[in-house]
């Protein structure tokens, strides 16, 4: 055993643990859990605990679905909202096949493999996520908790004490937070996490979802990640900011010799034009179901042109203007992503972005300051060149299908599985007819 896995029996024994949860996510993003007894935990360590994957989306047919997890000692933490005796704990785990290859289906090894691929390029990825999401009082209806506003801190604002205790578990598990507040929306919320690398991020960003609904479900509400559950009201996005250090522990992005005056180097500029020429092709990862497309087409605040700027938020990559001299907090902010995506994937379609960009020495477009993009109508900004990002689930899905850089991140298995699947919800959504039609339709035709 490695002193990891070592730490992580003498712990079980002390904190009287007597259910470790084994944690992995499906294509989708969507937790997968069971639960093994610390007497299997050796045995799990060395040869992984099996599982049925054929219930799992994307991890394969009946004939061919005995898979096994073996869980990474380093995530070990307890649960804090389960008793303290006859505790539970959770481990992340990798899934393979019973004769030991590593499974392809599985979307945290997608982001391990492009992790490595950023430190053969010598760089760490470095991302912090701002995931918003609303409280409502069931999951049956979108009624919300409040009326509050952005940063508004009244009685108004009912989620005050979901947040604490939110920030206080997480912190609890060791995932440092750095701002939380109420967003825009009646009852909508923002808790921004501290930058990490990403593979640690994503499993924080899992951990971060389940920790938002199990203290919902503590107070008798409920939270949901949906990207745009209200039609009058803001949509819930997940910003993420990302960065490249250098081995030498240095950020890649920071260079105050920029002709431009943004302290960005030739490193960021070009990782901004792979983001900015990928983005179309990644969105059916970062925006991934057919309610992501009403967020971005119609919600405010929302980016939808292919451009960046400094301080400007109507553009796709935002270079946040805080602390322009500080080398560590240099980064760029891609604001397209939904908080329904799975990190593991959106993380790793970025990063394969911006590094193709890095290796392709792509030039970056000039920036965008002056003009609020959302003040534009779509001729406008389309008349003056600027490309739009999907419109829809059916335009994602058939960017995604064609790009060979995501087929090349994610393997041929998850890719060809994605578009499959993303095309019957697409179909199966075209199917729908929908309250809209009929009011406008019936009364005239
Ligand atoms: N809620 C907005 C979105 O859907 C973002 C608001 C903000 O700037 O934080 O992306
Ligand atoms: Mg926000
Ligand atoms: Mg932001």
């Amino acid at each position: 055993m490695t002193p990891q896995q070592d730490f992580v029996m003498k712990t079980i024994e002390s904190r009287d643990i007597h259910f470790v949860r084994f944690w992995f996510t499906d294509v989708l993003g969507n937790m997968k859990s069971f639960a093994v007894s610390p007497s299997e935990l050796e045995g799990a360590f060395s040869d992984g605990m099996g599982f049925d994957g054929s219930c799992i989306a994307g991890f394969g047919v009946t004939q061919e679905s005995d898979m096994l997890a073996y869980p990474d000692a380093s995530t070990f933490q307890i649960l804090p909202w389960r008793p303290s005796s006859n505790a539970v704990a959770r481990m992340f785990c990798s899934v393979k096949r019973p004769d030991g290859r590593e499974f392809e289906g599985d979307p945290r090894l997608v982001l391990q493999r492009m992790v490595q691929k950023a430190a053969d390029a010598g760089f760490t990825f470095n991302v912090g996520p701002e995931l918003e999401y609303y409280y409502f009082e069931s999951s049956e209806g979108t009624k919300v908790l409040d009326r509050g506003g952005y940063f508004d801190l009244t009685t108004l604002d009912s989620g005050t004490d979901l947040r604490r205790d939110t920030v206080l578990t997480l912190e609890g598990m060791g995932i440092p937070v750095e701002y939380s507040h109420h967003e825009n929306g009646p009852s909508q919320n923002e808790i921004d996490l501290r930058y990490t690398d990403a593979l640690s991020m994503a499993d924080a960003v899992m951990t971060y979802k389940q920790v938002v609904k199990e203290i919902a479900r503590k107070y008798g509400v409920y939270a949901s990640f949906m990207p745009k559950p209200l039609e009058d009201e803001p949509g819930s996005g997940m910003h993420v900011h990302q960065s490249l250090f250098s081995s030498d522990g240095k950020n890649a992005f920071f260079d105050q010799g920029d002709p431009l005056g943004y302290n960005l180097s030739m490193t960021a500029k070009r990782y901004i034009a792979g983001l900015l020429k990928y983005a179309p092709e990644f969105s059916l990862l970062t925006n991934q179901y057919v309610n992501s497309y009403k967020r971005l087409t119609t919600g405010a605040e929302v980016p939808a042109y292919l451009s960046w700027g400094h301080k400007n938020r109507s553009t796709l990559i935002r270079i946040p203007g805080y602390r322009p001299n500080r080398a560590e907090a240099c980064r760029v902010e891609l604001r397209s992503p939904d908080s329904a995506a799975n990190p593991y994937l959106a993380f790793s379609a970025m990063l394969a972005a911006g590094l193709a960009g890095i290796e392709q020495e792509l030039d970056i477009p000039d920036p965008i300051e002056e003009t609020n993009l959302f003040e534009h109508s779509r001729w406008c900004l389309e008349g003056k060149g600027l490309e739009p990002l999907p419109l829809n689930l059916g335009e994602a899905i058939e960017r995604f299908k064609s790009s060979e850089l995501m087929r090349s991140v994610l393997g041929d298995y998850l890719h060809s599985y994605l578009v499959r699947a993303k095309t019957e919800e697409w179909e199966e959504y075209q199917k729908h007819v929908s309250r809209w039609e009929l009011d406008k339709l019936l009364p005239i035709l």
